[in-house]
């Protein structure tokens, strides 16, 4: 973003800049501008009021300077994975999450922030934008719900696992015969039985790979036949609602990873797809991306709406759109996908759009450079 003295190119922007002013100074979430070098331009109110900064504190000076972005372990963000960045180098809008920011008064505060490049009047890269809200009450209830679901999961286990082998032994006969109508009524009861053993199941998982408890059996991996596998059983849910499946392979080089960890985190995308999905098709091909194998899997569905982005992937986050479609969920398989995507060093990107459908990538690093970082030994887990 040209300096405010400079003409020409610049005063487009400057134009641009005191719209975005005026529109964003009212709003409730904080707003702001860095130009190319990443020196702040505009500085709203409400981010004001979040951090504690004025705009005589931050105009004019580097973000990294003060925001001190980090993640949720504490790890500074503000180079290499700094969102802002990305999206600068991406040219295109990046949902980056929650991320933590340096108060004035020296605490942290979680914000969820989204991001977007803006260009000049000749439509070059001029800087970004960042929009942040504070989710400090929204961390605060996920660590209780988190500590509630928790003790429930691991107290529901236990009875569950009986309750399911009586109801097995009865419908098996083993307590006498049973008419049409009482197979009929355990039958329901069996299957919301095989749900909620579902739900504890996926929840503990998820806890235990919070935790790091996840032990992972680590090998070369070709993802053409773990997607083809997966659509084997997703094809008659597919032909149900006369959706297509289409496949696009390029050759790409293994993946190092845990086979049926990969499995769950292409089945959790393609069965996503699929229920999110009225009519068109799932799309799902592989490339190479530099030193990464990019799984896409893209759908011509309800897609989410921009301010949920950000939350997709949370634990038990449901976008408003999951409930037009009737299907049922428990907003924990991206949850899950998101951990086991961390654990073999990948990334999960999503873009979406309303009403017209979904991307999500996976980035997983090839099998080669991964060994070349991670020694056999390392690869292994406990
Ligand atoms: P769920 O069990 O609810 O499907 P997930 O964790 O797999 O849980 O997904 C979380 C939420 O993300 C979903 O409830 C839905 O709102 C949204 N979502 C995931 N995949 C898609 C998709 N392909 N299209 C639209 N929304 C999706």
């Amino acid at each position: 973003m040209p300096g405010k003295e400079a003409g020409g190119k610049g005063s487009g922007l400057e134009r641009l800049e005191r719209e975005l002013e005026r529109i964003f100074a009212s709003l409730g979430h904080g707003m702001y501008v860095i130009d190319n070098e990443r020196t702040i331009r505009l500085w709203n109110r409400a981010a004001e009021s979040i951090l504690g900064w004025t705009e005589e504190d931050v105009l004019g000076k580097d973000c990294r300077d003060f925001l001190g972005h980090q993640d949720d372990d504490g790890v500074q963000i503000c180079d290499d994975t700094c969102p802002l960045k990305a999206t600068m180098d991406g040219s295109q809008t990046i949902f980056a999450g929650t991320v933590w920011a340096n108060k004035k008064s020296g605490e942290l505060v979680p914000v969820n922030v989204s991001c977007a490049p803006l260009f000049d009047d000749d439509g070059n890269l001029a800087g970004a934008v960042e929009i942040f809200s504070d989710v400090t009450v929204e961390k605060e209830i996920d660590r209780v719900k988190s500590t509630l679901c928790s003790v429930v999961a691991h107290e529901l286990r236990t009875p569950l696992t009986s309750m399911r082998g009586y109801l097995e032994l009865v419908l098996g006969g083993d307590a006498g015969e049973l008419n049409e109508e009482q197979r009929g009524f355990l039958q329901v009861v069996e299957e919301s039985a095989k749900r909620l053993t579902e739900l504890v199941n996926d929840f503990l998982d998820l806890e235990r790979f919070e935790s790091g408890r996840i032990e992972m059996h680590w090998e070369n991996l070709d993802l053409e036949v773990l997607v083809d596998g997966a659509i084997r059983i997703f094809i008659p849910a597919a032909e149900k609602k006369s959706l297509k499946i289409i496949t696009e392979f390029e050759s790409v080089p293994q993946v190092l990873g845990d086979r049926s960890r990969i499995q769950q985190v292409i089945t959790n995308l393609v069965s996503n797809a699929i229920k999110y999905t009225k009519i068109g098709e799932v799309r799902i091909r592989t490339r190479s991306e530099n030193d990464k194998v990019l799984l896409e899997v893209r759908d011509t569905g309800v897609g989410i709406p921009e301010d949920e982005l950000g939350r997709v992937g949370e634990r038990f986050f449901r976008a408003s759109t999951a409930s037009s479609t009737g299907a049922r969920g428990s907003g924990l398989g991206l949850a899950i996908a998101g951990e086991i995507i961390k654990r073999h060093e990948g990334e999960l990107r999503i873009v979406s759009s309303l009403g017209k459908g979904s991307r999500f990538s996976v980035l997983l690093p090839k099998a080669i450079e991964r060994t070349r970082i991670s020694s056999p030994g390392e690869g292994k887990d406990g």
